[in-house]
């Protein structure tokens, strides 16, 4: 059984958007990735990292995995695509986020569904808004949109061009 299921990449180390290419790059040759929203630059969050703003998108995919195999293999490719966990919220080539996983609602040591920052983070929902609108939170029953009207939010967020 196929499971619908949406990512949320970033990062903001080294060449950003390389890397971004490379983790969707590793991610279909395991998953099924059926769209992916622009990609956005933001200001960094938590206040930790230094190597500046963040590039952020998010993936809707299909997969047969189980959430926890479905996390083993991001943690995979966040390991073979550079990334060290030094600080929580630090710098990192990337970071990559199970947010939903269908409308399954668990929380474990290890894994929580839905993600639990999603609904603070502007530039996980504004992405987000672009391919699921009307996805609707399995806990708050609330959509993607609405959401984002409630947002408080301050960073700063904007569509990103490489030829900036
Ligand atoms: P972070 O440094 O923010 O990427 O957090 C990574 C840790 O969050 C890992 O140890 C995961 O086990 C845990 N985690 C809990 N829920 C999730 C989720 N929905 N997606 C990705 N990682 C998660």
């Amino acid at each position: 059984m196929q499971t619908e299921v949406v990512l949320g990449i970033g990062g903001n180390k080294g060449d950003r958007s390389s890397y971004l290419a490379r983790a969707r790059e590793a991610l279909s040759r395991e998953v099924m990735l059926i769209s992916s929203s622009q990609v956005y630059e933001t200001e960094a969050w938590g206040g930790v990292a230094e190597n500046g703003s963040f590039l952020n998108q998010v993936l809707l995919v299909h997969t047969s995995l189980e959430p926890l195999a479905l996390l083993k293999l991001t943690q995979a490719i966040e390991l073979a695509l550079g990334r060290t966990r030094d600080q929580h919220w630090g710098d990192r080539t990337i970071d990559i986020d199970i947010l939903y996983f269908g409308d399954q609602v668990c929380s474990s040591s290890s894994l929580t569904i839905p993600h639990p920052y999603l609904t603070q983070r502007s530039f996980v929902l504004q992405p987000l808004a672009e391919i699921l609108p009307k996805k609707i939170h399995p806990i708050l029953r609330k959509t993607t949109l609405e959401l984002l009207a409630e947002c408080t939010d301050q960073g700063q967020i904007s569509v990103w061009k490489q030829a900036k």
